[in-house]
């Protein structure tokens, strides 16, 4: 775990104590801090009570805390925690700005923030496995599900490549990124922000925290992040400002977790990334063919008689959608869940590649006369049956996709839960030979 002698003898009210919030509890405690903690969740509470004073600091006075520490799914704004805060002149900040203030008392290292709607996942574990494969100390942390107080300080030299949502830029005022990186920017989350001007904004809020001496990249050229490239370029002041949206690489083919035009794009920011950390060629192009991927983004789970069986459950907008129906031309694409928009628009370039759509849950009906136009639908509403149907239809050197542009909490917990599903059915067809039935391909 991180500590930090910053933080020794400072009060700090921790308001959520699920993964990073603990992660923060932990981290504070360890370093000599006085805490305050706070979860609606009675069992959270109870866990702590040993290592703080257990109260709701929407009800405590807070004057003389250090900073109030909110876990990034608290919504910063209409939660009335903000409010309080201000009133209290007491900074609202996260875990990340957190790492950030204990920098100072870590051995000399350098670090990675990558950002961006789609890809950052896929980006960060890329970047952390290049400079693994090249034998640089390195961990990863942030958005990617391992909160960067839990990880080991890393040796003199390392490198920590940092995964950053928006709601954690927010609540970040403080992060000199040797290397930030802004992958790309679409319509998402517009239920935390005044608009899309506010979200794109609060990305590329991590420039504006970066030394005039470190490296910004942009690995996109949609419009916002087009803006936010140009108002950092007419600054002046960060002198290394790389734009990769036009670069081009050889050599995809040979990297099998990384297929698809958005993967080329994820592969060309990563190279980006480390080249400005001093990696070279012969030292990243083997780790793009030793990348394994991650679960649940264009992961491959089965090939049985020809046919692929790809789970890429987190897309969950039509923008990450799109990229992966470019990735292989005869689709069965299983789409549908809870939707974010009413339309397809990012799809639509890729229609050519599908064979016949499959939806299921809440957007299935929508969805379904969005596609009529345009592909055959089998209209499914189960993920079970949409799996059935797209192996059945399926032939050899064809592709099963679960792609759905949605949220997935119509019908599962997280995406997970979803992509798992897609795996247990996909097994299931094939351990019932149900593959090709439909076309007279049955085996
Ligand atoms: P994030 O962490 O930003 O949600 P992930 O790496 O987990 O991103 O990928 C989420 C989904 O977005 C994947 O299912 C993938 O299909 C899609 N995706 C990955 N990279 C990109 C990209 N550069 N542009 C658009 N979509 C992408």
């Amino acid at each position: 775990m991180i500590v930090s002698s910053a933080f020794a003898g400072k009060r700090y009210a921790i308001l959520g104590l699920a993964r990073s919030g603990m992660a923060v509890l932990e981290s504070l405690h360890a370093s000599g801090a006085k805490l305050l903690a706070w979860d609606n969740r009675e069992e959270l509470r109870d866990s702590v009570a040993d290592k703080a004073l257990i109260a709701d600091p929407l009800e405590s006075d807070l004057t003389g805390y250090e900073a109030i520490i909110l876990s990034p799914g608290v919504p910063l704004n209409n939660h009335p925690i903000a409010q309080k805060a201000k009133a209290e002149a007491v900074p609202i900040i996260g875990d990340i700005e957190l790492f950030a203030q204990a920098r100072a008392s870590l051995p000399s290292h350098r670090v990675v923030g990558i950002t961006g709607t789609n890809g950052k996942s896929t980006t960060t574990a890329l970047v952390h496995h290049i400079l693994e494969s090249a034998g640089v100390p390195t961990v990863m942390g942030g958005n990617i599900g391992v909160p960067i107080l839990s990880q080991q300080p890393l040796p003199e030299g390392g490198v920590y490549v940092l995964e950053l949502s928006s709601y954690q830029i927010d609540l970040t005022s403080s992060l000199d990124c040797d290397v930030a990186l802004l992958l790309n920017i679409s319509p998402d989350h517009l239920d935390r922000y005044a608009g899309f001007d506010d979200y794109a904004a609060s990305k590329a809020r991590l420039f504006d925290m970066l030394g005039s001496d470190h490296t910004a990249i942009f690995a996109s050229n949609d419009e916002k992040s087009r803006l936010a490239l140009d108002g950092l370029r007419d600054l002046g002041r960060v002198q290394n400002i790389i734009d990769t949206s036009s670069a081009e690489i050889a050599g995809q083919p040979d990297w099998p977790a990384l297929q698809g035009p958005h993967n080329l794009q994820n592969a060309i920011a990563a190279i980006a990334v480390v080249e400005a950390l001093g990696i070279s060629e012969n030292q990243w192009r083997p780790a793009l063919a030793s990348f394994g991927g991650l679960a649940h983004r264009m992961e491959r789970v089965a090939e049985s008689h020809g046919v692929l069986f790809v789970n890429d459950s987190k897309a969950t907008n039509p923008a990450s959608t799109g990229p992966a129906l470019g990735a292989y031309p005869k689709i069965h694409w299983i789409l549908g869940g809870l939707p974010k928009s009413d339309a397809l628009t990012e799809c639509e370039p890729y229609y050519k590649n599908v064979i016949r759509a499959y939806t299921i849950g809440e957007a299935g009906p929508m969805f379904g006369k969005l596609l009529a136009d345009h592909v055959p639908v089998e209209p499914c509403e189960m993920m079970l049956t949409a799996v059935q149907r797209a192996a059945a239809n399926a032939r050899p050197g064809e592709v099963v996709l679960l792609s759905p542009a949605c949220a997935s909490f119509d019908q599962f917990r997280d995406f997970e839960a979803r992509g798992n599903c897609f795996r247990s059915a996909v097994n299931s067809v094939i351990e019932s030979k149900l593959i090709g039935t439909a076309t007279g391909e049955a085996i």
